[in-house]
């Protein structure tokens, strides 16, 4: 809330005691004045002027709300003429709140600027709710003040008012900035721009401002048609031989001695030996896991396998023997 201050001098023994208020309560007023224009700028005059008349009425207050605004006429440290107790708690330890009652306002709305500043004063100053009073708590013989709180005045009674108090204390402080959205990314930007929404050429250019540069910038890369991959030819792993096997019978006659595998491969059992000047007669060839393996019959029945060459990447070593 927006607290405009229009102070009024502060002149001990004319319209207030000094300056020792101990701020002990928040004394609520309403002014009593419902003329049109009685509003709170018309009150804060009026307490600024007031040292000038001749005869000067003892009362002054720190706050004047009306359904528009706020003003105070007193820092709060200043013992103000107001709860008619004289040097009682009211006056002495007591800031006070008048709300304006003036026909040509709006009376709940002042009543809520009056709850709200309350509500202000009571955090500022650490004053517990419990110690906010009516004008009437200290002049109870005198005053019916604030009179039209006290009535229930559309629908507004003192209770209803502590709680429009409290409900303000209980609000949690706007945090500066937290609603400021946070700028859009180059990325945001440029999509916007791709979907259309910033226009082209100067118009672009002035909707992004300093931004327009790199936005622009990302935009055409993202435009940009995408080469696509080449694809790369599969290594050959050195290893991973395409195997076969076809049918041919003949006879191997080894120029060395050979172990003999019941399967095509190095890491199988070992069944038997070849040597040189003995021949053995095949039925079916391999090239598989770097050899040539020749597959035979064992006189047991048993299926047997001779390498006679290596045999790599298509690539055949020299024959360990013949072949006829
Ligand atoms: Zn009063």
């Amino acid at each position: 809330m927006i607290i405009k201050q229009d102070l009024a001098p502060v002149l001990p023994g004319k319209n207030c005691f000094g300056r020792m208020n101990k701020k002990k309560s928040l004394v609520i007023h309403q002014t009593g004045n419902a003329a049109r224009g009685a509003n709170a700028q018309m009150h804060a005059t009026y307490q600024i002027n007031n040292t000038k008349y001749k005869d000067p009425r003892e009362a002054s207050w720190h706050y004047t709300v009306d359904d528009k605004e706020t003003i105070q006429s007193f820092a709060h440290d200043v013992i103000c003429y107001h709860a008619s107790d004289g040097s009682g708690d009211g006056n002495m330890h007591g800031i006070a709140i008048e709300g304006c009652i003036n026909a040509d306002g709006n009376y709940v709305k002042s009543v809520d600027n009056m709850a709200k500043l309350a509500a202000k004063v009571l955090k500022d100053e650490k004053i517990s709710i419990m110690n906010m009073k009516q004008h009437y708590d200290f002049a109870r013989d005198k005053k019916n003040c604030p009179a039209q709180i006290r009535a229930g005045k559309d629908g507004i009674d003192w209770a209803k008012f502590v709680q429009m108090v409290q409900g303000y204390i209980n609000e949690k402080p706007v945090v500066a900035g937290a609603k400021v959205e946070k700028p859009k990314t180059d990325k945001q930007l440029a999509d916007e721009v791709i979907k259309g929404i910033h226009g082209t050429g100067a118009e672009r250019k002035a909707k992004l401002g300093n931004r327009y540069d790199a936005v622009q910038k990302l935009v055409d890369d993202m435009l940009k048609p995408k080469p696509k991959p080449v694809p790369k030819p599969k290594p050959v792993a050195p290893n991973k031989e395409v195997s076969r096997s076809y049918e041919e019978t003949g006879t191997f006659y080894p120029n060395t001695t050979i172990i003999v595998q019941d399967a095509p491969i190095t890491s199988a059992t070992i069944v038997a030996r070849y040597y040189k000047g003995e021949h053995v007669k095949y039925h079916t060839v391999h090239l598989k896991n770097g050899y040539v393996w020749l597959q035979y019959k064992r006189a047991n029945g048993q299926q047997a396998y001779i390498p006679c060459r290596t045999y790599s990447n298509g690539k055949y070593g020299p024959l360990w023997g013949t072949i006829k």
